[in-house]
């Protein structure tokens, strides 16, 4: 691996270990390989993380991904899981333990709250609760010997909130576990600052092409391997067919994500002097809490942001106008998608974990997709205004 070359260029070059003369990665199609016999198959049984063994063990296009990220991220390894959430379930359940505890920001994607906060209590897994745009908040909340993990999102769902990626990578004793899935490895890599574990829904940015479910672990091998060995009997395992589909789209990521960040701040500025908008989030604008942080720690500003059109009318409204901007639940793809955050993301919150959150009745979310910018612009304001009248 070239370590200078930037993250636009290993976007190319990454992943291609063991394919040969083979512009792109074979897909691997099977469940099991034949061994040759029972010395072999005791090997492999018993080998950490063997790519020809049996499908839930690993798999080699799985592993041309996951070398893929290890090699933008920066780290050491990577480990890819059946999705995002298959990716969470397994870190967590492969390192904490009933009695430990979780320390958890509280503004994240709706499934990561709704998984600390139901299952891990439920496993008695304790989980505190703190907010995030406090740099020490997270390491304050630390209980020596009883924190296994601390987890956190940056930039975050919906309103593309940050964290300081620096002070949260230098917090000692337990795990640090960053969803970076707005940030994609193009704007950050988080690894740099110390954090342990860099997660991913692949799903989104990443494959970026609405075409796979796919979540992955960033960080030392050592760590990974733990993981993974759990992982093995959790059964969250990587398809074959969406590792293929997300190799295919890692190519294109970081021009993918500069177009659409170019677009998202467009949208901003122009939005946030509509008429029917009541609030526009989106760091490039100096309003926006983490303006300045964004400037620092982000190579690339994201690619999502947030409008708040006033009620929950005017965001049923505003939706049932778009013609070309579309109402779906995923983000980071080439299509612009529009989806209502209280209704759907962060529909298995309480009232009190959504205002917590930010998330009002009127925020709609924008994820940017690879549409010209003025006719997006053009959709999205004749929607506002139909809501409006
Ligand atoms: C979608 C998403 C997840 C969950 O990922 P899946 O691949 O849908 O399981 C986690 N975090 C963030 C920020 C997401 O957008």
């Amino acid at each position: 691996m070239n370590n200078h070359w930037s993250p636009t260029t290993r976007a190319i070059t990454a992943g291609r270990q063991g394919q040969g003369a083979s512009l792109n990665a074979p897909l691997w199609p099977t469940t099991a390989w034949q061994s040759e016999g029972v010395d072999a198959t005791r090997k492999l049984a018993t080998k950490q993380r063997p790519d020809e063994f049996y499908g839930r063990y690993g798999n080699p296009t799985v592993r041309a991904f996951e070398q893929a990220i290890a090699e933008l991220e920066g780290t050491d390894d990577a480990l890819a899981l059946a999705s995002g959430m298959g990716a969470l379930a397994t870190a967590v359940l492969a390192l904490c333990s009933p009695g430990d505890h979780i320390v958890a920001q509280r503004a994240m994607f709706g499934g990561t709250v709704s998984f600390l906060a139901g299952p891990c209590a439920r496993f008695g897994i304790e989980v505190t609760w703190v907010d995030g745009s406090t740099a020490s908040a997270f390491a304050d909340a630390v209980r020596p010997g009883r924190t296994m993990l601390v987890i956190a999102e940056s930039p975050n769902n919906p309103r593309a909130e940050l964290i300081d990626v620096e002070a949260f990578g230098a917090i000692s004793g337990p795990f640090t576990m960053l969803d970076s899935t707005l940030a994609t490895p193009v704007a950050q890599r988080p690894a740099e600052h110390g954090v342990d574990l860099v997660w991913h829904s692949a799903t989104k940015g990443i494959c970026g092409h609405n075409d796979a479910l796919l979540g992955v672990l960033a960080g030392e091998a050592e760590l990974l391997d733990t993981i993974w060995s759990y992982s093995v009997l959790h059964g969250a395992t990587a398809s074959p067919f969406d590792a293929a589909n997300a190799l295919r789209g890692l190519r294109t990521l970081p021009v993918r994500y500069r177009t659409q960040s170019a677009t998202a701040t467009l949208l901003a500025d122009a939005l946030r002097t509509h008429p029917g908008v009541v609030a526009v989030h989106h760091p490039s604008l100096s309003d926006h809490p983490h303006h300045e942080l964004a400037r620092r720690q982000l190579d690339v500003l994201p690619t999502v942001l947030a409008i708040d059109v006033g009620s929950l009318d005017a965001a049923r409204a505003t939706v049932a106008n778009l013609r070309l901007a579309r109402n779906a639940t995923s983000l980071g793809g080439p299509e612009t998608l529009v989806s209502h955050s209280a209704t759907s993301t962060h529909v298995g919150l309480t009232p009190e974990e959504r205002e917590q959150a930010g998330i009002t009745a009127g925020l709609l979310r924008i994820s940017v997709g690879l549409e010209d910018a003025a006719d997006l612009l053009a959709d999205l304001g004749q929607a506002i205004d139909a809501a409006a009248g």
